[in-house]
């Protein structure tokens, strides 16, 4: 009997038929849900689990006795409790560095929908601009050569944020737990604390893990230090925001507006006071959502499946447990 493989169904519904294609020499591949109460007798034999942003804790895991590894699809796994997992002897990974570009890719487009307001232009043009004469009826946008990018979490997809703002021309500055004295000095980015960053930056851009520091970590105050001119954008977690002090801000101009492509519930109810603001930019949780990165991310988690099955460490374990053998 091969071992069994459970893969979550949106995990599935982006790579139809790869996991089965790349496992099936070696396990029998179930697309199912992970939704506890939603779980198979026979899924729950399962020896590995290619997980999506399904919740993962102690009693998760007492489902699931054969477990051998959580192969997280994304690179953040706030949604897995990570101690649970090391104390059953279960290994959980991740894919960092191969979506950093897609990510940095989305943030730069969001700066840019917002800095031009592309939103807008695209609807003028479909509904104004041949009614009117000669002048374009729509705000002017800004520049983004000369502004000042503010990056808050200066990691894998901090760095390649950074990358692409040195080629529009921007000043850089950045905060985080930890210097990295070597971007700074490749990049010319300026480490500074966070509130200097909050004050000076003409956009503030969030890539942070959630964790339990950073939860919460711009709320009223740090947005009420912001420019009125400033953007935020986020692509990192909601709960990094505090969504409620955001939507004041937004409707009270603290800050010139939000680009935001996570929040505190997803999929953002329809009911949320965002979607009826104009200052702000939504998108679906979809930085990495592109064909060339969530294969990679998939083949990713298919090589970490590979080595638990084989009985070898997977390559790609969260910090955590590389710190600690497992
Ligand atoms: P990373 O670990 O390389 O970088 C995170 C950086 O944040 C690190 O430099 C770390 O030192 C810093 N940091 C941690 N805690 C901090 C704190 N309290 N204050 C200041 N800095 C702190 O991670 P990454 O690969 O760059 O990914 C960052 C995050 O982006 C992920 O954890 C995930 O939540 C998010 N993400 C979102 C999408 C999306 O679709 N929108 C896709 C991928 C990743």
């Amino acid at each position: 009997m091969k071992p069994k493989v459970a893969v979550s169904l949106g995990v599935e519904a982006d790579n139809p038929g790869l996991f089965e294609e790349k496992l099936s020499d070696i396990a029998d591949v179930f697309p199912s849900s992970l939704r506890i109460g939603e779980i198979s007798e026979d899924v729950k034999k399962s020896e590995a689990i290619i997980l999506g942003l399904e919740q993962v804790n102690d009693s998760f895991l007492n489902e699931f006795p054969n477990l051998k590894i959580i192969a997280r699809y994304g690179v953040g796994y706030d949604n897995v409790d990570v101690e649970a997992c090391t104390r059953k002897g279960i290994y959980v990974t991740h894919t960092p560095n191969i979506l950093s570009h897609a990510v940095a890719e989305l943030t730069v487009g969001l700066m840019l929908c917002l800095s031009r307001k592309l939103v807008q232009a695209d609807k003028y043009v479909r509904t104004e601009w041949a009614k009117t004469k000669k002048n374009i009826k729509l705000p002017k946008g800004i520049d983004l050569y000369g502004k000042v990018l503010g990056i808050i979490g200066f990691g894998r997809i901090g760095y390649q944020v950074a990358v692409r703002a040195k080629s529009f021309g921007m000043k850089m500055m950045y905060y985080d737990v930890e210097r990295k004295m070597d971007a700074e000095k490749t990049l010319g980015i300026q480490y500074v604390n966070l509130e200097t960053l909050l004050r000076e930056a003409d956009f503030v851009s969030l890539h942070v893990p959630l964790t339990p520091k950073t939860r919460g970590l711009i709320g009223e105050r740090e947005l009420k230090l912001m420019k009125p001119t400033a953007y935020l954008i986020n692509t990192s977690r909601g709960p990094v925001v505090d969504e409620k002090a955001l939507v004041r801000a937004l409707r009270e101009k603290w800050i010139a507006g939000a680009g935001l492509d996570v929040f505190a519930k997803e999929p953002l109810p329809l009911d949320s006071p965002l979607i009826d603001l104009e200052n702000v930019i939504l998108t679906p949780h979809m930085g990495t959502y592109t064909d060339e990165t969530r294969r990679a991310m998939a083949l990713m988690c298919i090589e970490n499946v590979r080595a638990a099955l084989k009985g070898e460490t997977p390559p790609n374990l969260v910090p955590e447990q590389k710190e600690k053998k497992i």
